[in-house]
């Protein structure tokens, strides 16, 4: 292990969303030295997003079973959700029940409080945290040069790549990204006038997209409209303060919505990287893999690939290179949820013909 004031680190995490700070975590506490570097100003903005149970159980896994809600009790940012009401092929909202799932209830999130308490449970383990991003890398023999923001410099023996969508470490190394069909989220918060306090995700398809909607812990709502490019700008640009447009499961459940909020407009599309590690350096979470939102897989995939990522290092540190399992568990996820996506899109008939169900189910 290298002294941490030294500069030079066992593990240098870029990027301190989920992803980063579980790896970050998981490596801290098997006695490694490890900095977690990232101005976090940067991050994107992210709305209600819902940890399925499944997640739940895995920070369960990290010892951190009270983050996600019961020690904040009466005041707890996050909102549980017991099933979804889904309109998908047909007009009817078809409901499923989260006690018929085996991983059970999940929650809608206060991403800004859980990605705080994931970060502050790194440190706890002994991580560091640096606000700064990373700008430049070098390899140098078997260390990594890793130049800073703040014009500082830091070294590390591996690097982790946790930096979103953005795969900014992997770019840097000229690693190739695939990615599918363009998806754009138009995110707004707001109040409904009736039903305001469901615990239910509501998913309506419409003829150009499909809406998200759903409670947070504040008692507001958020309401996401997933689209093509196209309509996206079009929605943005009318003097409407809708984005939803038509929508009439939702309005039939929650009457009119008072908007509350600017539109936030988010790149939704699932991409991945064609390799999601070489010498020294690992990807996880959205980095290595990202979903589209349809699929709700991506806090999983960050808890679970921060985890995995990290073990793949301290197994390297520890003289047993072994990231074939890794390689192979990202390209299993990464073709299971390309079926899945796939399947889920062609199952909406009623606008096949339309450009965006064309697109998304090619
Ligand atoms: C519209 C939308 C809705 C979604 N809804 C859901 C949902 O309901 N459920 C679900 O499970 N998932 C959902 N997701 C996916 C989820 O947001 C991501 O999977 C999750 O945030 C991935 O975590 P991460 O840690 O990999 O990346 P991020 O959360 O993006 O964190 C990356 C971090 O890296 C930092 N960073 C960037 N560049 C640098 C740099 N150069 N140096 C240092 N740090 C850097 C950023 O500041 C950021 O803090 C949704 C995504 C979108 C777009």
């Amino acid at each position: 292990m290298t002294p941490q004031g030294a500069g030079r680190w066992d593990v240098v995490v870029a990027g301190a969303g989920p992803a980063g700070a579980t790896a970050a975590r998981v490596l801290a506490r098997s006695g490694l030295s490890v900095l977690m570097v990232d101005r976090l100003v940067k991050a994107t903005p992210k709305i209600g997003e819902t940890l399925p149970g499944a997640a739940l159980r895995l920070l369960g896994r990290l010892g951190l079973d009270g983050i996600a809600a019961a020690h904040h009790g009466s005041r707890a940012p996050h909102w549980p959700v017991g099933g979804s009401l889904v309109a998908w092929g047909s007009d009817v909202l078809v409901p499923t029940d989260a006690l018929r799932d085996p991983a059970g209830r999940g929650l809608r999130l206060d991403r800004r409080r859980f990605d705080a308490d994931l970060r502050a449970a790194g440190i706890a383990a002994g991580a560091a945290h640096r606000p700064a991003d990373v700008v430049d890398l070098a390899r140098a023999g078997e260390e990594w040069i890793v130049d800073l923001d703040d014009g500082g410099v830091t070294r590390a023996a591996w690097i982790i790549d946790a930096t979103g969508r953005g795969a900014r470490i992997a770019r840097l190394l000229g690693c190739a990204r695939r990615r599918a069909a363009p998806l754009i989220a138009l995110y707004r918060t707001g109040v409904p006038e009736r039903n305001a306090d469901l615990d239910r995700t509501i998913i309506e398809a419409r003829p150009d997209g499909w809406i998200y909607a759903g409670r947070l812990g504040t008692g507001r709502w958020v309401f996401g409209y997933h689209t093509g490019p196209r309509e996206a700008a079009r929605l943005r640009s009318s003097s409407s303060d809708q984005i939803l447009g038509d929508a009439p499961g939702l309005e039939a459940l929650l009457g009119a919505v008072r908007f509350d909020a600017d539109v936030v407009a988010l790149d939704a599309r699932g991409s991945m990287l064609d390799t999601p590690c070489g010498a020294g350096w690992i990807s996880c979470g959205d980095a290595a893999l990202s979903f589209d939102p349809i699929a709700g897989q991506g806090l999983f995939n960050a808890l679970r690939s921060g985890m995995a990522a990290a073990e793949v290092v301290a197994g390297a540190m520890a003289g047993r290179a072994e990231p074939g399992r890794y390689i192979d568990e990202m390209a299993q996820a990464a073709r299971i949820y390309a079926a899945r996506r796939r399947e889920l899109y062609r199952a909406e008939r009623r606008w096949a013909a339309r450009p965006f169900w064309q697109g998304q189910a090619a």
